[in-house]
């Protein structure tokens, strides 16, 4: 789990604040979630047999005995949510989400026990327009951060009914290749085949990429979504590649599946990911609601963003407060209170803890500000303090105190 520190925090809120605005400029509300939910939910939504459930998950007994986890993702508790709320009662959601989530896994590069999403889910619309829409918020969201270089992948997990009947295709595959499985394929064979396709074992690569695809088996609703999705991709000019092996980590989804990936992260590519899973509300207890939806990975995106030589850009401060004796510490703090009513857009910061004006200027100049504001006995008596620039060459000048909010805005 990692720390966010101060020199990266400017980037994360510039990130989060373009995130926002793109969603808001389609409709989307933001809900807030909490982060533990009961262990049950990701079992019924994510699936037993999954990569989340059987080894990720970061689960606990709390006092009452119940069985708690930290959230792995964040369509589980949104649905939850608004199954327990009503949102969904002969209603439409557009949603959005943050924060994060914890997954054991071995940490690597892109790959953390505590990382970061922004989560959008859209509940009670079953036609591929809204899958088209959330793929254009996308693609608008890597243009609004400035990303290029990214690739769409989508594909289709038909209905419940077709992949049944693509299961018994796919076992018999599998099964006739048994000795090329590992053991974690050679498990799944009995309880979930499909997993086998989403498998990171580049020893199994070959064999997965000859099994037979779903998109044999499709009846004609699903074709008919997934072409509509594709037809309306090409007319929106978006670039995408149908990826028949894209199956997600994840039990709860059906027709359309997407991610986004990229070849500048090594192994850790995918930076968004979603589908659509309109089986997940009725199986969790709510009335049946079509429902679509996507995370982006927000470590995986800054990294890019890295990549690309984007620095985070630390906000200076506009002045450092030097006040020297007792006088002039009680009126330097109450002259930056002022400045703080009268001049909100400055940063001003107020040295702490005494000291002389030699290492008072000291720390004035480390903190990176544009100019020390000074104030000593002289400077109280005669009403004024002495504004001195740090950044360049100049003089320290008076200027009394009701001039100084438009001295250090003029310059
Ligand atoms: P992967 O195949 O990389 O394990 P996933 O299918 O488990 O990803 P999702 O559950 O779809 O991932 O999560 C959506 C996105 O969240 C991913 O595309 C990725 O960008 C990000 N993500 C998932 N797990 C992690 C992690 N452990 N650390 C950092 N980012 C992650
Ligand atoms: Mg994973």
């Amino acid at each position: 789990m990692r720390d966010i520190l101060p020199d990266q925090t400017p980037l994360w809120q510039w990130v989060e604040a373009r995130i926002h605005n793109v969603l808001e400029r389609y409709g989307y509300d933001e809900i807030r979630l909490p982060i533990v939910e009961v262990t049950e939910l990701f079992k019924r939504s994510i699936g037993e047999v999954t990569d989340i459930v059987e080894k990720e998950m970061y689960t606990f007994t709390d006092r009452n005995g119940d069985s708690l986890t930290l959230r792995p993702e964040g369509t589980a508790g949104c649905v939850r949510a608004a199954i327990e709320h009503g949102l969904l009662h002969n209603q439409t959601q557009r949603l959005w989400y943050k924060g994060p989530m914890f997954r054991h896994e071995r940490p690597q590069k892109g790959r953390y026990r505590q990382f970061h999403q922004i989560g959008v889910e859209a509940f009670g619309l079953p036609g591929p327009d809204i899958d088209i829409e959330l793929i254009l918020i996308t693609r608008r969201l890597w243009r609004a951060l400035g990303l290029d270089g990214l690739e769409l992948q989508i594909n289709t997990l038909g209905t419940a009914d077709e992949r049944r009947a693509y299961r018994e295709v796919l076992v018999d595959y599998f099964r006739a290749h048994e000795e090329r499985l590992d053991a974690d394929s050679r498990r799944r064979l009995e309880s979930n085949p499909l997993r086998i396709l989403d498998t990171k074992n580049p020893e199994m690569r070959a064999l997965v990429d000859n099994a037979p695809s779903l998109l044999e088996h499709l009846g004609e609703a699903s074709r008919t979504h997934f072409q509509t999705l594709c037809e309306a991709l090409d007319r929106h000019g978006v670039d995408y590649v149908i990826n028949p092996r894209l199956v997600r980590g994840l039990d709860y989804y059906a027709l359309t599946v997407f991610e986004w990936v990229t070849d500048r992260l090594g192994a850790q590519g995918t930076v968004c990911a979603g589908g659509r899973y309109d089986g997940l509300v009725a199986q969790l207890g709510g009335r049946p609601t079509p429902a679509v939806g996507f995370a982006i990975g927000m470590e995986r995106t800054l990294a890019m963003l890295e990549e690309g030589g984007t620095r985070p850009k630390l906000p200076a401060l506009d002045a450092y407060l030097i006040m020297v004796g007792g006088a002039a510490e009680a009126k330097g703090m109450e002259l930056a209170e002022t400045l703080r009513d009268t001049a909100p857009a400055l940063r001003i910061q107020c040295h702490c803890g005494g000291g002389s004006f030699k290492s008072q200027f000291k720390k004035a100049d480390r903190s990176g500000a544009r100019y020390a504001i000074v104030l000593g006995e002289d400077e109280l008596e005669r009403g004024v303090a002495g504004i001195k620039p740090l950044r360049e060459k100049g003089e320290q000048q008076d200027v009394p105190f009701e001039a100084i909010a438009a001295f250090l805005a003029r310059e």
